[in-house]
């Protein structure tokens, strides 16, 4: 049985040519990119590659982006960098739909004395921009934190115009944009915002890669101690291999057409939506990532569905991976006003670049079907 893979939000498939690149630079480019001799030299060219097509993709500048091992880490840098650049400042802006690892490390620093300050989400799924001006007095927000697009819901909040506000109160502000590179435009040239993470396997790089960007001039030290890597912003041997690898998928992504896909998408939620009784798209009022469909189906129950898609060979997902395996319903989920059962029975769809519309009807066949049979009744396929 040949399997569909609609989970690209947990991660996307490696690019062939991404594997290619890191595979090449395991052989060509082993050495450490700190070391002042030709293989060292060799190394480092192949990082510099990775921040400057980074930078080419977002319209900024080379010099602003920092390896890092992917979006945890840089989310931890983003946080803990501006809270101890900002003497005598100790309050810290997120939203309620943040990814966990936002969460987790703002519940650390809150238990060593910072001022955390939570805000909702709406009912489509984003925060509003009112709300977290309102609550970043410049007087003691050392950091505004947010997720720009959720992973969960496919949700994008409005970054551009909190961006140009927060900056004009001075209020450093970090975007997690781990769902954003390869789905909606990221220019940092128009985006005034002093901090963005991102993460290379969410769009065809290998694991292990990912990137934050500080703006020239923002207030932020090192997070990561050790050596003197990424020109001292961060300690720790480059990983090589990956970085050619996520400058590969940066190729090939930017060779995707986004609207090719939310066509796609689009197709898929009119024959589930036309089908099923009683189904609805989470964050259907608000602006969503191209590829993401996410879908309450209330009666049913979403980990017996997966399981049973899975085993008909679709994988899909109910939330984030990080939080798969726990029968606690997801705190996004909840933040936009569902209920615990509804949050229960919802499932995340999201596809990519190498989903074929053969794929999407095939799934809707079978999601039709499994529904019906686990709800205890049957409906017809249109
Ligand atoms: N932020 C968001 C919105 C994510 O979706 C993820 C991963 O699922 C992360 C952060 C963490 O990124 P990584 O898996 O690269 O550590």
């Amino acid at each position: 049985m040949e399997r569909v893979y609609l989970d690209w939000n947990a991660t996307a498939p490696v690019w062939p040519e991404a594997i290619e690149a890191a595979g090449q630079a395991m052989r060509d480019a082993w050495g450490n990119a700190s070391s002042l001799h030709e293989e060292g030299r060799r190394a480092s060219r192949t990082a510099d590659l990775a921040r400057q097509a980074l930078a080419d993709w977002t319209k900024s500048r080379a010099i602003e982006w920092i390896l890092t091992s992917g979006g945890t880490e840089s989310i931890h840098a983003a946080i803990h960098g501006c809270a101890a650049a900002r003497a005598g400042k100790k309050r810290i802006v997120i939203s309620k739909g943040e990814h966990s690892c936002t969460l987790g490390v703002c519940d650390v620093l809150e238990r060593q004395g910072w001022e955390i300050v939570r805000v909702g989400l709406r009912s489509d799924g984003t925060w509003d921009p009112q709300e977290v001006l309102a609550a970043a007095d410049p007087a003691t927000t050392a950091l505004v934190s947010l997720i720009w697009a959720n992973n969960e819901t496919g949700a994008v909040s409005d970054a551009g115009a909190l961006a140009g506000e927060l900056r004009a109160r001075r209020v450093p502000f970090h975007l997690d944009a781990v769902q954003c590179l390869g789905r909606i435009p990221v220019d940092l040239s128009i985006l005034p915002v002093g901090l963005v993470s991102v993460s290379g396997h969410k769009f065809g790089a290998p694991k292990g890669i990912g990137a934050l960007f500080v703006r020239q001039g923002a207030a932020w030290s090192r997070w990561m101690q050790g050596g003197n890597q990424e020109r001292s912003r961060r300690g720790g041997t480059v990983n090589v291999p990956g970085a050619a690898g996520l400058t590969a998928a940066i190729a090939r992504s930017r060779s995707v057409e986004a609207g090719g896909i939310e066509s796609l998408r689009d197709g898929m939620q009119c024959q589930i939506l036309s089908t099923v009784p009683d189904v609805r798209v989470v964050a259907s009022a608000a602006r969503r990532l191209p590829n993401t469909l996410c879908l309450c189906v209330p009666g049913c129950d979403s980990s017996t569905l997966l399981d049973r898609l899975d085993a008909r060979g679709f994988a899909v997902s109910s939330g984030s991976a990080c939080t798969t395996g726990l029968t606690d319903p997801s705190h996004v989920l909840l933040a936009m006003g569902m209920s615990p059962e509804d949050a229960h029975a919802t499932i995340r769809v999201s596809i990519g670049p190498a989903t074929k519309a053969s794929d999407l009807d095939a799934f809707g066949r079978v999601l039709v079907e499994e529904i019906a049979q686990v709800r205890g009744r049957a409906v017809a396929f249109q």
